[in-house]
């Protein structure tokens, strides 16, 4: 099957078109003037560059978020919210808005090798990530930050053993660059490196998981069609496949693979394991066979567990994915980026002084070690999801526990319970947590 298609609208109705971003009232002016200074310069808005930015704004720091792309723009995801990214919004001040657009989900469907299934009910939703990421950018804005677009960040500026400023580039331009004074840079430039590597941050290059997902619209399987599915498989290794519903018929299709400590993965091919995934789950093939419109199909990195960048300098911090912040085995992001932005806004808030000289090397310590902190709470659950990633690797795991949570409600709700990290993956799947599936009822 061939799955590159063109990037058009052609054909969409304007009210799924709209579930796209497609719609004139959601465009975010990037222009107007530049202050000499401001307090802090956030890099990337994605989730946590747009966290990190509102919660600083909010605090009254002066504060400019920039993206190298104007909005909406487009990111390669699978667009599915869950509980912890539900939080992040209500906190943020954005989920009545978030929901008012989303399309709410009541179960994420689990789909085992065998065939075997089971829906763990979670608070869910499906909101294509050209219109979450710019209702976050407006927030910003609205909170008090300076949005500048389409710029991109081209390099730090040092003086004295420390971050003073950073140099940006017109995107459209390249010649036209802007040199820019402040007190922190946090960098949320998401999973591609480039940006890091020129921060002196990145420590891992390569990615620890690929994906790809294409929209397509496909209205009579709307009815049928209403969960988030997972789908585990033999071919589909080392990875899931995944189908989420937008809205209107607009699905959310994909898949993605997960590499081990230590593996590069080389020699997965996305676009085999998605064809993989239109013969092996039926549901998939029927939506492609079916669907009326079919966007591009991409792909991009994913970084996971919270390793691969060091936390920062003084006078600069990364967040979101940069630092790894998306979960293995899972793939989900969105609600870890923004609790990390808004760690990075919550030290950097803490430490901010204008002192300078002992003073100012002091208290650069004390945000960088209480960031670090934050950041290593946090490392355990990372390490629960790295090691339930193995489900990806052995998918007969899936059939097993699936088949397991079909007799047992306690084991259904310990599912749920992921969904809410109220329990976590790692444990459902150690030694102790398989052999205790057989004495749950
Ligand atoms: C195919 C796929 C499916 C996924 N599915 C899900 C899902 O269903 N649910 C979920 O929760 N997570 C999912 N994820 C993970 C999720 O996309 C990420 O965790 C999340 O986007 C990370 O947010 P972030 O703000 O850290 O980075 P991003 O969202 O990547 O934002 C980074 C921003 O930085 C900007 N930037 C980069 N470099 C520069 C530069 N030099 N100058 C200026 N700007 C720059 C980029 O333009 C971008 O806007 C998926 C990922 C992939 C690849």
């Amino acid at each position: 099957m061939n799955t590159t298609h063109p990037n058009t609208n052609d054909g969409l109705p304007p009210h799924v078109a709209r579930r796209l971003g497609h719609d004139a009232d959601l465009q975010v002016d990037g222009g107007g003037d530049w202050p000499a200074a401001v307090d802090v310069l956030v890099v990337g808005a994605g989730p946590a560059g747009s966290a990190c930015a509102i919660e600083l704004a909010r605090a009254g720091l002066a504060v400019m978020l920039v993206d190298q792309h104007d909005f909406p723009r487009d990111k390669i995801c699978g667009e599915g919210l869950i509980p912890d990214a539900h939080a992040a919004l209500r906190h943020l001040g954005v989920l009545d808005e978030v929901m008012a657009r989303a399309q709410p989900v009541a179960h994420v469907r689990c789909v085992a090798p065998r065939g075997g299934q089971v829906d763990v009910p979670g608070r869910l939703a499906v909101l294509p990530r050209q219109v979450l990421d710019t209702l976050l950018v407006r927030q910003a804005r609205h909170c008090g930050a300076l949005v500048r677009t389409p710029w991109k960040f081209d390099g730090l500026i040092e003086s004295d053993g420390r971050v003073r400023g950073a140099r940006l580039r017109a995107a459209g331009d390249p010649a036209q660059v802007r040199e820019l004074a402040t007190r922190w840079v946090v960098m949320a430039t998401g999973a591609a490196v480039p940006a890091l590597i020129k921060a002196d941050l990145c420590e891992r290059r390569t990615p620890t998981g690929i994906a790809l997902r294409v929209h397509v619209h496909a209205p009579d399987l709307a009815d049928r069609l209403t969960t988030m599915d997972v789908v585990w498989h033999r071919a589909l290794r080392p990875g899931y496949g995944w189908i989420f519903p937008c809205g209107d018929g607009l699905f959310n299709i994909g898949v993605g693979a997960f590499f081990q400590r230590g593996q590069s993965g080389d020699g997965a091919n996305l676009h085999e394991l998605f064809d993989a995934f239109t013969r092996v789950h039926a549901p998939a093939r029927d939506l492609m066979q079916q669907a009326r419109w079919r966007g591009e199909t991409k792909g991009a990195p994913l970084r996971c567990t919270l390793r691969g960048a060091r936390l920062g300098r003084p006078g600069v911090l990364a967040t979101g994915e940069a630092i790894g912040s998306t979960y293995d085995f899972s793939g989900e992001g969105i609600g870890k980026a923004m609790e990390t932005g808004m760690l990075a806004a919550a030290c950097i808030r803490g430490g901010d002084t204008a002192m300078d000289g002992e003073d100012r090397r002091a208290a650069d310590a004390a945000v960088l070690a209480r960031y670090g902190s934050a950041v290593a709470a946090l490392q355990p659950r990372f390490d629960l999801y790295e090691r339930a990633n193995q489900v990806n690797h052995h998918p007969w795991l899936a059939d097993l526990v699936i088949w397991r949570a079909r007799r047992s409600a306690s084991v259904l709700r310990r599912m749920s319970g992921v969904l809410e990290e109220t329990s976590n993956p790692g444990n459902l799947l150690s030694l102790k947590g398989l052999m205790r599936l057989f004495s749950s009822r």
